[in-house]
């Protein structure tokens, strides 16, 4: 049996780095926010080649805090791909703004700036390109139509770390981007985890007191904020990861190659090559017209996969007021996408049984 994902397996490499940072973080006596935070901070700040690094409780919340931080007029709207992550839209409506949705480039799945102009209001007060499946949006046409129209960018880089656009960083394509630990990410803690990285000072600092209470010194409190804390045990656990994090985007990379050149099945559409951007491979995502009868075959045959995702957004009914809007393009991707198994744990032979499967699949 060929597991989709096995966290015990990826973190293996870890285990005695993991150790050493669990021992010191017990031993110090300090448990929230002093320096393990701070220095896994400086660590992910210098990583994303980005100025600052807030760390918080978790993805949802690094999305949410920045929204929260621009301080926007109650009704504006923030401009996302129809096929996103629920956290990401609920980090607009958490932040009391406006999702407006637009398809996604049905080749790569990213969020399509030649949509994003039509639907720009007076309202429109940002855009929220998801850096989806570990493959960074195309930025430069977003970031014109942003400066163009006065609007911020918030990156969701929960599935992009260390990947790149044009050689810079994810975390540093935009004016804020939003990171996720959770423990399948590709940099991922044992638990619940996040962080933000901006070069803007001011914003950094009112995220700073925003994940805490909302308040700079103790028990002053600035602003209406929350409890959303990285806790020194995860950041002294990211910090004790993040050295090797490179060479496993690598493995994912020449894991993804094998995909893609022995992947012939005609009926399979796979994932594009890089172009300007260098792909991190969170998730390697084909497409089947028929993916339920293959996800089943390839269970059969000991083989785990998933859905990412089964159910858009304007579908969900936590979004029913948007359940009569109509998005094919994205409605047909959640038909037809299928994860296959891509981590760093995975063996060459692995995957070229996962291959050798997938083509001599025929339902017909
Ligand atoms: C994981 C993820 C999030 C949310 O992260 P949590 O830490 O689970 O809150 C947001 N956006 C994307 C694209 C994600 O993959």
């Amino acid at each position: 049996m060929i597991p989709f994902l096995d966290l015990k397996q990826v973190n293996e490499p870890h285990q005695t780095a993991i150790q050493v940072a669990i021992d010191r973080v017990l031993a110090s006596g300090w448990y929230i926010l002093g320096h393990e935070v701070d220095a896994f901070e400086r660590l992910f700040a210098d990583y994303c080649q980005s100025q600052y690094c807030v760390g918080v409780a978790n993805g949802l919340d690094a999305l949410t805090l920045v929204l929260k931080a621009w301080s926007f007029p109650a009704t504006s709207e923030v401009i996302v791909a129809s096929n996103a992550y629920i956290a990401s839209v609920l980090s607009i409506t958490h932040a009391g703004l406006t999702p407006v949705f637009v398809e996604p480039d049905p080749q790569t799945y990213l969020l399509d700036p030649a949509r994003i102009e039509s639907v720009i209001t007076s309202q429109t007060r940002a855009i929220l390109p998801v850096h989806l499946y570990g493959r960074c949006c195309d930025m430069g046409p977003i970031n014109e139509l942003a400066q163009q129209y006065n609007l911020k960018v918030l990156e969701d880089a929960a599935q992009a770390h260390g990947a790149t656009y044009k050689g810079k960083r994810a975390g540093n394509l935009g004016d804020a981007a939003g990171w996720s630990f959770y423990p399948s990410k590709n940099l991922g803690a044992l638990g619940d985890a996040g962080a933000i990285t901006t070069n803007d000072a001011e914003l950094a600092t009112r995220l700073r007191a925003l994940r805490n209470y909302g308040s700079a010194q103790k028990y002053v409190n600035d602003y209406l904020g929350h409890n959303s804390r990285l806790d020194e045990l995860q950041a002294a656990i990211l910090s004790a990861k993040l050295p090797l994090l490179d060479g496993e985007n690598q493995r994912r990379r020449e894991l993804a190659q094998l995909y893609l050149t022995g992947i012939r099945n005609p009926d399979v559409a796979l994932p594009p090559p890089d172009q300007v951007e260098q792909d991190v491979w969170h998730l390697f995502v084909i497409r089947h017209p028929r993916r339920d009868t293959l996800r089943t075959y390839l269970h059969q045959k000991g083989i785990g996969t998933d859905v990412h995702y089964p159910v858009p957004p304007h579908h969900q009914r936590a979004y029913v007021s948007y359940a009569q809007l109509s998005f094919p393009i994205s409605e047909q991707l959640h038909r037809e996408v299928l994860s296959l198994p891509l981590n760093p744990g995975l063996t060459d032979d692995q995957v070229t049984y996962i291959v050798e499967m997938i083509n001599q699949f025929s339902d017909i």
